[in-house]
Order: structure tokens, then C-alpha cells, then sequence
């Protein structure tokens, strides 16, 4: 869709709505273990969008015939709230959304280590609060962060953002009117520490040269964002070790 009249994109000096430069991300903050009931969660904050993971399991499988005699399977629920985006959005599944939670579970079933729990079912699900472009990356960012707090073995965590082309400019991380009003969207994750992909969709067209620097963009970007998963938990941890020690009777109290 071409932008309204008067709306730019990226400006003279290559600068964004927003004043990043094209390979730079949104602001992005995460905290582990928010959620008091699930095995493992994370709620991150990536621009404007605001989203909870929260994974149960490994747990009994219902329906039974669903069960895999020989591994766990990942099933994944996304969901976007009625009031995540400017028109209210109808409560429920619908296309987009199911699709989203197929991707989501197809990129995370092959990271973890699915062999150690047969027959059981890891429940991983992404409550999308608010959007503002650029949610299934958000979401599958913070869902491979629960699974880590929830203990999951894993080969490695799953890292995703999304490059495009906006204006001939190829550019990292769209937010919404980049996404509604630019020529390209691809979504991409990785496992940092493997360098596998795990999603690859794309939204209109890049030259080879053009996929070339987006691909190069988001591994880059994955990679910076692995960092930020792994200090989420790191801090998670350390809060946890801070509060025992303080629960915990001082040393001179014991000797009395
Ligand atoms: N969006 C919306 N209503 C909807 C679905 C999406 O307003 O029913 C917005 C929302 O901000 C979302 C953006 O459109 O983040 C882009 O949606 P897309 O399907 O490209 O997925 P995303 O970029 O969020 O992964």
C-alpha cells in the first residue's frame, strides 16, 4: 500500500519515522518469570508492542490421540487481545492468528529437546497486549525465553525480528506504518547458537542483492537480541539468589 501524501517513510539522511538508522531495532525489554502459575514466562516490551509468554508443561497430552509415543510436541497458542490494536479486534481465533500459532510452533518444536518427555505435550502460549507491527517475532523472542525459565531442554533459544524495504531502503524491524505502507516484510528467527533458521516468510519482493543485506540485518539483530534472552534469565536468577540470601538467617544469627 503507497503511503498518504505527506507521509514519509525515511528521510534525505536515511533516517526513519523514528529516527533509527535502517539496521537498527526498537527498543527492547524483557523480564523472565512474570507469571506466578506457569512453568516459564516472559513478558517483553519490543516499541510499542507489549507481550506475555507463558509455557506449561511437559504435562499429560489432551486429547490423548494427540500424544507421540516417542517425543513431547510443542503446540503453540497465539493470541492478540480485543484491545491490542486501534480497531478493536474480535475476541477468538481467526486465520492470522492460527496461522501465527503454527509458525510459532513449527520454528520452537525443533529446538528443544522433545525426545526426553514422550508422550507429553509443552503448552507454550503468546498473549499479544499490544501490537504495533512486528508481533510473531516478539512473541516467538519471548516464548523461547519461557521455555528456558520453564527448565525445557533446548538446543539453543529462538531469536526473531523482521527486515523490509521501505521506500528502495532495505531496513531492519518495521514498525506498523512501515509495515502497512512499505514494499517488503520478512520475518526471520534463528537459533544463535547453531545459526539454523527457523521461520523464513516473506511479503513482497527484495533482489537478490536486497535479500542479501535484510538477511544479514536480522542475523545480526538475532544475534543482539540472544544477548538480551540470556541476561533476562541471567537476572532472573540472580533476583531469585538475592532474595534467598535475604530469607535466609545471617551468619552471626546461626552461630547464636
Ligand atoms: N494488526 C491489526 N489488526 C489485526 C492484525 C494486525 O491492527 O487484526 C496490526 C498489528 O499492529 C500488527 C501489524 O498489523 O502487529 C502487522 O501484522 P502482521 O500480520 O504483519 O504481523 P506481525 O508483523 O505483527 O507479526
Amino acid at each position: 500500500m503507497k503511503p498518504p501524501p505527506g507521509l514519509k517513510l525515511i528521510d534525505e539522511n536515511g533516517r526513519r519515522m523514528d529516527g533509527r538508522r535502517p539496521d537498527e531495532l526498537r527498543k527492547i525489554t524483557m523480564k523472565a518469570g512474570v507469571l506466578k502459575r506457569a512453568d516459564g514466562s516472559c513478558y517483553l516490551e519490543w516499541g510499542n508492542n507489549k507481550v506475555i509468554a507463558g509455557v506449561y508443561g511437559p504435562r499429560e497430552v489432551h486429547p490423548r490421540h494427540d500424544q507421540d509415543a516417542t517425543q513431547a510436541i510443542v503446540r503453540c497458542r497465539y493470541s492478540m487481545s480485543p484491545f491490542s490494536v486501534d480497531d478493536r479486534k474480535r475476541p477468538g481465533p481467526d486465520r492470522r492468528s492460527q496461522e501465527i500459532s503454527k509458525l510459532l510452533g513449527e520454528a520452537l518444536s525443533p529446538v528443544v529437546l522433545r525426545q526426553m518427555f514422550p508422550r507429553t505435550a509443552i503448552d507454550v502460549f503468546c498473549e499479544i497486549l499490544e501490537a504495533e507491527a512486528g508481533t510473531r517475532c516478539a512473541a516467538l523472542t519471548a516464548a523461547s525465553v519461557a521455555l528456558a525459565d520453564a527448565g525445557i531442554p533446548m538446543k539453543g533459544m529462538v531469536a526473531s525480528v523482521a527486515a523490509g524495504k521501505i521506500d528502495n531502503t532495505v531496513v531492519l524491524d518495521l514498525r506498523k506504518e512501515e509495515d502497512n505502507f512499505g514494499d517488503t516484510d520478512l520475518p526471520v528467527a534463528i537459533i544463535p547458537k547453531t545459526g539454523e533458521i527457523v521461520l523464513l516468510q516473506m511479503d513482497g519482493h527484495f533482489t537478490d542483492d536486497e535479500f542479501d543485506v535484510a538477511m544479514q540485518y536480522s542475523i545480526d539483530a538475532c544475534h543482539q537480541i540472544h544477548g538480551m534472552q540470556k541476561q533476562a534469565l541471567r537476572e532472573k536468577y540472580l533476583d531469585a539468589a538475592v532474595e534467598k540470601r535475604m530469607s535466609e538467617p545471617a551468619e552471626s544469627e546461626v552461630m547464636l
